[in-house]
């Protein structure tokens, strides 16, 4: 605490903080919280090659049930998280927490017809942590979960920071057999070689590209070149933000393997997902008994 409120002292430094100050310490005092108190829990969004089609994949969001304020969504927690290093932990647990959810899900429907991964995300410190890929190993391990069922996302910033290390990284990974995606592609500075030599299997195309893609040739032209930049590299092309049916129609146009956004499915908390997405073979009450 000292050091985020500097030498004035606590009560000085309070009394002259502004109310936004005063909200991100009480909150930050509650985040350090929430994970002893069982608080966050994960949603699932789909991906799908079309409403309606098979599972290809679904990524677990973090929420925050806060007694109080309700359901916090990352974008309010995980900047604060990720700058005080409680992200560490949180990251951990979600981990796991997806991990337990995907085993239990695969052996509750053995004849799974296809082969889907989760995918988790991990945030740049995360991802410098040097305990991540023993983690990945034992977290694997204790829910004897096939490393392919997982896929670890990172933004192409995060891979870009530390360049050489990040690779050393993902080339660990991927010798475990887990799949990589990169996240919220075109926001970063990739250079093609650096991407050329990524042991990723996935390239999520960022959704600010999709937002406007049928109006706006330049965000239609970039969709394309990554497009065909996957293609080149042999990468599963996700788009991200899918919200009509006409940005559907001209990403599978374009060539995208997958998508995921609203149109598909928002992200929903387990049960839903089971009900919406899963098997009919698999029912909540198996599900749930398997616990
Ligand atoms: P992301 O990994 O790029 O995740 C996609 C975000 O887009 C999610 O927001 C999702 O709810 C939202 N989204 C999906 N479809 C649509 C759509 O059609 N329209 C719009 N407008 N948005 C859509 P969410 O869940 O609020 O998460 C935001 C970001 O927080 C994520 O971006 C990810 O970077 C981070 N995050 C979420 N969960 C975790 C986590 O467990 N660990 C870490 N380190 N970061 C996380
Ligand atoms: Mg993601
Ligand atoms: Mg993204
Ligand atoms: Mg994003």
């Amino acid at each position: 605490h000292a050091k985020a409120l500097g030498r004035n002292g606590y009560c000085f430094f309070e009394t002259s903080m502004n109310a936004d100050a005063r909200e991100q310490l009480q909150l930050l005092h509650d985040l350090r919280l929430a994970l002893s108190r069982g608080e966050f829990v994960l949603h699932y969004q789909p991906k799908l090659a079309a409403p309606g089609g098979p599972l290809l994949g679904a990524e677990a969001l973090v929420r925050w049930a806060h007694p109080t304020r309700g359901l916090v969504m990352p974008d309010q927690f995980i900047p604060l998280a990720e700058r005080t290093g409680t992200i560490v932990p949180i990251g951990e647990w979600v981990l796991d927490e997806a991990c337990r959810q995907m085993a239990q899900w695969c052996s509750a429907d053995p004849a799974l017809a296809s082969d889907w991964s989760i995918a988790v995300n991990l945030s740049t410190l995360q991802f410098g942590n040097p305990g991540l890929v023993e983690c990945v190993r034992g977290t694997l391990a204790r829910h004897g979960l096939e490393p392919r069922r997982l896929t670890l996302e990172i933004t192409e910033t995060t891979a870009m920071r530390d360049a050489a290390a990040s690779l050393a990284i993902l080339q660990e990974l991927h010798a475990m057999g887990v799949r990589i995606a990169i996240d919220d592609f075109g926001t970063g500075y990739s250079s093609l070689l650096y991407l050329k030599r990524l042991p990723a299997a996935e390239l999520k195309i960022d959704r600010g590209f999709v937002r406007d893609l049928e109006h706006d040739s330049e965000d239609a032209a970039i969709v394309s070149a990554i497009v065909a930049l996957g293609q080149t590299l042999k990468l599963n092309i996700v788009a991200e933000g899918v919200e009509t049916s006409e940005q559907q129609a001209f990403l599978t146009q374009l060539g995208c393997d997958a998508l995921q956004g609203y149109l598909l499915g928002r992200p929903m908390p387990p049960a839903q997902f089971v009900e919406t997405f899963l098997p009919t073979g698999m029912s909540l009450d198996r599900a749930a008994s398997a616990e």
